[in-house]
């Protein structure tokens, strides 16, 4: 009899085998899997609208969806899994997001084109992507060295010449960039971090997973009024990986 263990090793060896002989799919039926995908997206958006306080999401987003290859975003062994609705791995313990996700944090920004973004947690630079088919200037800060310098040569490739990488620790922020329109936070944090919360604009829109590893974390959305007061709205119950770093 195999041993559970040594069935999984042959489960994976065999996906492996599988994912590197047969062929990928051609550009088109990539365009097709990702129109399928925002069907799905939108579908989730309307079973989820209690928590959304909308039934549909803004089309800009949708469309932004439609076009950014996230096929381009994820190891290859994942490429043909990369239209399906869920995180997939991307190396080091991290994950790109669930793209239902990506469409809801990226709509809760409220964007508009000449608005500066600020991403926490770049790993594969899908979510830098999106918001750079959206905005003018897109800022993003990954601290896993190897995936920050994946991402920018393959935001490069694609084209993306409206995206600045660094590679640090994104609870601080990027202070000669602040203010910011929107930020983005890609990974749990214990807290709101305060230099966040200072390098947003009035007017400004913030989402972020917060919450511990083990327990129900809740994605937030923080408003900056005009007048520089804070609403903190919890928007729904969501896993992330934890936002790491010194702090
Ligand atoms: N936005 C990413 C994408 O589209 O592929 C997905 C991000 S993954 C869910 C979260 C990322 O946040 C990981 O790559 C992780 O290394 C990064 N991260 C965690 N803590 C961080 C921190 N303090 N500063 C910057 N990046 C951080």
């Amino acid at each position: 009899m195999i041993h559970f263990k040594h069935k999984a090793v042959l489960f994976i060896t065999l996906y492996m085998l599988v994912g590197l002989i047969t062929p990928l799919f051609a550009d088109d039926d990539y365009t097709r899997l990702r129109h399928i995908l925002v069907e799905a997206i939108e579908a989730d958006v309307k079973a989820t609208s209690l928590h959304l306080d909308k039934k549909t999401l803004d089309p800009q987003v949708l469309n932004a969806m439609r076009k950014v290859p996230r096929h381009e975003f994820v190891p290859s062994l994942y490429r043909r899994s990369s239209y399906t609705n869920r995180p997939l791995p991307i190396g080091y313990g991290q994950t790109i997001s669930q793209p239902y996700m990506v469409a809801v944090m990226t709509d809760l920004l409220k964007l508009k084109p000449n608005h500066q973004v600020l991403e926490i947690g770049t790993g594969s630079g899908y979510q830098a992507a999106m918001l750079a088919e959206l905005v003018n200037q897109v800022f993003t800060i990954e601290i896993i060295k190897p995936l920050a310098d994946e991402a920018k040569s393959r935001l490069a490739r694609l084209g993306y010449d409206n995206i600045e990488t660094r590679i640090g620790d994104g609870y601080y922020g990027w202070e000669e960039h602040a203010p910011f329109d929107a930020i983005v936070v890609t990974a749990a944090g214990s807290h709101v971090p305060p230099a966040l919360i200072k390098q947003l604009k009035p007017g400004g829109h913030m989402v972020i997973p917060v919450g511990s590893q083990f327990m129900v974390q809740q994605l937030l959305l923080i408003e900056k009024t005009a007048d520089n007061k804070v609403k903190v709205s919890q928007i729904m119950p969501v896993t992330f990986v934890p936002l790491t770093g010194k702090h």
